[in-house]
């Protein structure tokens, strides 16, 4: 898969994509993903991206033709139309639902906004599909577009050591994941739950489910009604209703 953002800060989203998992992820090839400078496009002589807001106001707003031009040329650069994302909180709030069917498609453009936003004529001619991060607005679309990145990068095969990483974490299946521990067994008088040191795996996978269902139902009781629940579970949780 091919992720290009297209940034007016393109070593603010390089230097988030070396480090960890999808730094080693672009090493070796599993997906590519360019950070391109949205101001190598501009005709402006003093290589200006944005002016003042019609109509007064505070701030500037991005100009139109910087980005039309800059996704132009990826479009001629990769021989086929990415699909276009533009980073907004005006947009739908990103789910792992979303990010799933999007780690399917092979190339996507990720089109961040500054200062306050990007003229409307170019969201009107481009017509991206438009994603938010939460409803709180942050002052760039670059901390989103890593967002996306790296939350599509980590579903593409290879990227996590094993495909079970994410099918059992938070959100996958519509159920939050069960509490983890690690070394050591016993930390300021906190033991780890002993079921997780007897090496029986079924009870190991009873008590992760169990855990799973119990945090999902007290915490976020909304997403049980898409999960995928077997008669188990649901005695289970019948259980926790009743207590
Ligand atoms: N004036 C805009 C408004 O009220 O809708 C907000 C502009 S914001 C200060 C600057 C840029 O940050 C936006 O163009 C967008 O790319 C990005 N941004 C801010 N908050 C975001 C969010 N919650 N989700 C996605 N992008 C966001």
């Amino acid at each position: 898969m091919r992720i290009d953002i297209l940034t007016l800060f393109p070593e603010m989203c390089n230097s988030v994509l070396g480090e960890s998992i999808i730094g080693r992820a672009r090493q070796s090839g599993k997906v590519e993903i360019n950070c391109i400078d949205i101001r190598d496009y501009t005709l402006d002589k003093h290589r200006r991206v944005d002016d003042k807001p019609y109509g007064g106001g505070m701030g500037m707003v991005m100009a139109p033709q910087p980005i039309y031009d800059c996704f132009q040329a990826l479009c001629d650069e990769i021989g086929e139309r990415p699909h276009l994302i533009y980073l907004t909180p005006q947009g739908k709030t990103l789910t792992q639902d979303r990010v799933k069917e999007l780690s399917q498609l092979n190339n996507i453009a990720l089109l961040c906004g500054h200062y306050e936003g990007i003229d409307e004529r170019v969201i009107e001619e481009l017509k991206p599909e438009e994603i938010s991060v939460g409803d709180y607005v942050l002052t760039g679309g670059e901390l989103p577009a890593l967002i996306v990145a790296d939350s599509v990068s980590r579903m593409l095969p290879g990227v996590l050591s094993d495909d079970e990483c994410f099918e059992e974490e938070s959100h996958f299946n519509s159920l939050l994941e069960y509490p983890q521990y690690t070394h050591p067994s016993v930390w300021k008088d906190r033991e780890v739950p002993q079921v997780l040191l007897s090496g029986h795996h079924a009870n190991v996978d009873k008590w992760r489910r169990e855990r799973s269902l119990e945090r999902t139902f007290s915490r976020r009781p909304d997403m049980l009604e898409n999960a995928d629940l077997s008669k188990e579970d649901i005695r289970f949780l019948s259980k926790l209703k009743k207590d």
